[in-house]
């Protein structure tokens, strides 16, 4: 047995031994928690948080289990075989994925000691704190502003669509530290406790009634110096190192979906095959067949790029192209199933429709702001022509 398939066989035994079988197919990412089940929800995530495996790729004095990316896809693909999964990174929101990896980039020896352990073990919750009202794509606009006062800063000014902030502990913000420099020269990065008079998260309520993201207002909010992440008014490649981190974690999960039925059975199913065993509308079958050849492409691709790097993909603006294929394919599967399950896929709440058609319509809906989070499509192909083609910049001054 090679060392791969040795490794296999102990994470599908590790995983045998240790999922509470109460947990099967309960992933809150997707199912959200049931309470009945907190107990087992608590043991399974302490288990995996002893083992490093709640950000396996993470060195272990950080809490993680200083694997490769491959066997971290080997987790992956076992937790998923067995219907469990990793709760670690719903739990820390934006710190395994982007805060944690930044924090290993940018951060000092305290700050990875301090931050990272609590992340690996899902034992914190992170927000970030970067958008305006009035800096969305044209982030350097932001205002929100952090002054000296000693040994901490204090932050004043708003956020906008912040993820989560209503129950996080910890927030990353860009701020303005030198309101004098050129706009990308004047900002830094802060990373400030979430728990404090000066932090005020006000939940938007959204059109489907949840309430994912807040209006975050800081008055004189403290920012202990200890927790600046980077140079002083160097935030700007930090917070473009974030980016690249939150992007990369946008290139493959959606079009994973390892468990998830695979389009041609559902077209099966609700449209019909014709007499000679074939989907029975032409053009949808034309489209469907386009689509399965854009996912496949992009997942060869990933694989590619994943070969080339020996397993361990760097992170850079190449990940812009993957996000908006990403996207793209994602998107464009959930137009094609709603589409196949004509009057089942227009149903909100109600008993004419099963579970799975509600939470079809429902991914359906929230799949479209993958187009807008991490940065639009448009801005990606801004930072494709601009990094990778080395066309001029065009758009955005300062
Ligand atoms: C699900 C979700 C979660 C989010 N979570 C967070 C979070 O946790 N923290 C946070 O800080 N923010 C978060 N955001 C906000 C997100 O980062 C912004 O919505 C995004 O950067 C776009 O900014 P905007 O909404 O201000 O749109 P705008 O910047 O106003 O853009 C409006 C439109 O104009 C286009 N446009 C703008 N500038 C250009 C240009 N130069 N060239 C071409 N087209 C352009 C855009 O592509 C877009 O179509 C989240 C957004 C979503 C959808």
């Amino acid at each position: 047995m090679n060392e791969q398939h040795s490794f296999r066989a102990e994470v599908k035994q590790w995983i045998a031994e240790n999922f509470p079988r109460t947990l099967a197919g309960q992933n809150p990412a997707t199912v959200g928690y049931a309470p009945a089940l907190e107990a087992d929800h608590e043991l399974w995530r302490q288990r995996l948080a002893e083992k490093g495996w709640g950000a396996p790729t993470w060195p272990k004095e950080y809490g993680g289990a200083g694997f490769s990316q491959k066997e971290e896809r080997i987790i992956t693909d076992e937790l998923s075989d067995a219907d469990a999964f990793n709760p670690i990174p719903t739990i820390a929101l934006m710190g395994v994925t982007m805060v944690g990896p930044t924090i290993l980039d940018y951060g000092t020896e305290e700050q990875k000691k301090k931050h990272l352990i609590p992340i690996a073990r899902g034992e914190v919750t992170w927000c970030l704190g970067l958008s305006e009202p009035g800096a969305g794509s044209d982030l350097a606009s932001l205002r929100t502003r952090a002054e000296d006062n000693g040994d901490c800063y204090l932050v004043n000014g708003s956020k906008i669509w912040t993820s989560g902030a209503h129950h996080s502990n910890w927030c990353g913000a860009v701020v303005r530290t030198d309101p004098d420099a050129k706009k990308r020269n004047g900002i830094s990065f802060v990373m400030l406790p979430m728990d404090q008079e000066g932090v005020e998260p006000r939940p938007l309520k959204l059109i489907s009634g949840a309430s994912a993201f807040c209006e975050t207002f800081f008055t004189d909010a403290v920012a202990d110096k200890s927790d600046l992440l980077g140079e002083l008014n160097d935030g700007w490649s930090v917070v473009k190192r974030l980016l690249q981190h939150e992007r990369q974690s946008q290139i493959g999960a959606r079009t994973a979906g390892a468990k998830s039925e695979r389009v041609q059975d559902i077209a099966e199913r609700y449209v019909g095959l014709d007499d000679s065993g074939k989907l029975a509308d032409a053009d949808l079958r034309q489209r469907l067949a386009n689509h399965l050849m854009d996912r496949q492409s992009h997942a060869l691709t990933l694989g590619r790029i994943a070969a080339e790097a020996k397993g361990n993909v760097e992170v850079s603006a190449a990940s812009s192209i993957l996000k908006n294929s990403a996207t793209h394919v994602s998107q464009t599967r959930a137009d094609l199933i709603l589409e196949i399950m004509g009057d089942q896929g227009l149903g909100w709440e109600g008993d004419a429709f099963d579970p799975n058609e509600l939470e079809t319509v429902r991914s359906w809906l929230y799949g479209m702001a993958a187009s807008i989070a991490g940065g639009s499509f448009e801005i990606q192909y801004n930072i494709i022509s601009k990094n990778i083609l080395g066309l001029p910049e065009t758009t955005q001054q300062g």
